[in-house]
């Protein structure tokens, strides 16, 4: 049974959240985690660069999280989606969309972002296993290996610079017009690195592994792995709803102890952070829930001068 109060609640209980609640767990701080159970790792096979958990699953990295983090008794869990939080003279109130209300003093939203896939076929079943983001993530597994990088401009030439380290055979498709400067085309020719303007109509693969790209003139190019950024979209709405501030890459903003615009709410993870990573979220989620608990024992001694 859950309570209707807490001190804190948490929205996402993936890396962020948890790593948050074991901050606030070990404090014992009566915490309510929310999760819809959805994190944006879930598609690949294996995870990488996370110490002790290197090549491990991201279910199991999170069942292990799970295990310890349920240990501390003063934490609920909640499988459900936030849909709505409100100011309140305490703190705020939390809504779900299995019609259930909670109280707390604090916020801490750690929901993570949706990356918006672009309408090529096979490209989302292929995400996160050939088809990739993060160089640290997964670029070790391909290193040597044809690489085809799904970007434009800066962000390609910012590819180009990392991903020479892990293989020489690399070719840039912009998906229409190139915008590369005149000194980016001469590195790209000393390179042998091809760019490609003609847009990507289908992913051939198996299983999520990639065999090649197929274009829209019917053209066919091997590769066994393409890096993509993505676009995105934050997870919840609630961080718009509660009036936190944006970086003009659609980020939330936050302070260096994890506070949003909005006093009271703090945000870590995916959401908050253009490093992407698991080791990332573990840390801003875990400095997250030090400085909610921080704050909570500021204002329970500022009550008692
Ligand atoms: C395809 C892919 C592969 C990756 N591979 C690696 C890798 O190999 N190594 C590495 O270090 N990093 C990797 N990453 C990055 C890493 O997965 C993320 O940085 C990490 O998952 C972020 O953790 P998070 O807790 O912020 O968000 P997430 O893990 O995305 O979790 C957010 C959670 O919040 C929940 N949620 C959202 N909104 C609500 C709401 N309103 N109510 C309730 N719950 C909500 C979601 O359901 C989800 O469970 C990869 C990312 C992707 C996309």
């Amino acid at each position: 049974m859950l309570n209707k109060e807490y001190e804190v609640i948490i929205i996402g209980g993936s890396y962020a959240g948890l790593s948050a609640a074991m901050a606030l767990g070990r404090s014992l701080r009566n915490v309510l985690v929310i999760d819809a159970g959805s994190p944006c790792n879930q598609q690949t096979p294996h995870s990488h660069n996370f110490l002790t958990q290197d090549g491990e699953t991201p279910a199991n990295i999170y069942k292990k999280a799970f295990d310890q983090v349920r240990q501390y008794k003063t934490i609920d869990f909640l499988e459900d989606f936030a849909t709505e939080a409100s100011k309140t003279d305490t703190g705020f109130t939390v809504r779900t969309k299995n019609n259930q209300t909670f109280s707390t003093k604090k916020l801490i939203i750690s929901s993570g972002i949706k990356d918006q896939m672009p309408d090529i076929d096979g490209f989302s079943s292929s995400w996160g296993i050939s088809v990739i983001h993060c160089p640290y993530c997964h670029g070790y597994e391909f290193r040597n290996e044809a690489t085809g990088i799904f970007a434009n401009g800066e962000e390609a030439m910012h590819y180009v610079k990392l991903l020479s380290q892990l293989t020489n055979k690399l070719s840039i498709f912009t998906n229409g017009p190139a915008l590369f400067t005149e000194e980016q085309k001469v590195v790209f020719n000393q390179k042998g690195i091809a760019v490609i303007e003609t847009p990507i109509k289908k992913i051939n693969h198996q299983n999520g592994y990639l065999n090649s790209v197929q274009l829209a003139d019917g053209q066919e190019h091997k590769l066994k792995a393409l890096y993509a950024r993505l676009p995105f979209k934050q997870h919840s709405a609630i961080p718009e709803q509660l009036g936190c501030t944006f970086s003009k890459n659609g980020f939330v903003e936050v302070s260096p102890m994890q506070e949003t615009s909005v006093e009271g709410v703090f945000a870590c993870g995916d959401n908050s952070n253009p490093m992407r990573s698991v080791a990332n979220a573990v840390y801003t989620g875990n400095f997250a829930g030090a400085s909610v608990n921080s704050k909570l024992a500021e204002e329970s001694f500022n009550r008692v001068k």
